[in-house]
């Protein structure tokens, strides 16, 4: 996704387009509608850059779902995630102090056109949580026999023991 310095107006700029998934070259594995996990959206963007002298700030959003199995109860769940944009752009590597308030990227670009596309990739792929589940509380599945906990109540339950317990049953004191 390019963007070219001299379309930066004193107004700025403002972008709102969007990607098919297969654009997120950096994480193929979550493209394919086959996968458990995929991205089940274009992935739209609405940026509003700006330019002060040679440094360019791009600010935004972007939007896109995913389906992905809970880790609990493995039911199919659909997310979606609009990661912030915020980044400047400059000529030269901007030093800044350690802050932690300052969630900010810094890149250098050069030349009269700056490509954002391998970075824009990078904000997808941060924004993929590690783990997702249906609801906070959701039950899983049953060890013993794999039921729903969530939608049925088995009979294994009534006979299972903590394992946490068990092991303390085993001390004897
Ligand atoms: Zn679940
Ligand atoms: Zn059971």
């Amino acid at each position: 996704m390019k963007i070219r310095c001299s379309d930066i107006g004193k107004e700025g700029l403002h972008i709102v387009t969007y990607r098919k998934p297969e654009w997120l070259t950096n994480i193929p594995e979550i493209v394919s509608e086959g996968e458990e996990t995929h991205i089940s959206s274009n992935i739209d963007f609405d940026l509003r850059v700006t330019r002060v002298l040679k440094e360019i700030t791009v600010m935004g959003n972007l939007r896109f779902s995913i389906t992905s199995p809970c880790a609990r109860c493995l039911t199919p769940v659909d997310l979606t995630l609009s990661p912030e944009v915020k980044l400047v752009l400059s000529p030269a590597p901007v030093f800044k102090e350690e802050d932690e308030e300052d969630d900010t990227d810094y890149e250098t670009y050069s030349g009269e056109e700056v490509d954002i596309g391998d970075y824009l990739r990078e904000v997808v792929a941060m924004a993929l949580p590690i783990k997702i589940l249906c609801r906070e509380d959701c039950l899983g599945l049953c060890p013993y026999c794999g039921a729903n906990l969530n939608v049925e109540r088995c009979s294994c339950k009534e006979e299972w023991v903590d394992p946490r317990f068990a092991v303390l049953r085993n001390i004897k004191i």
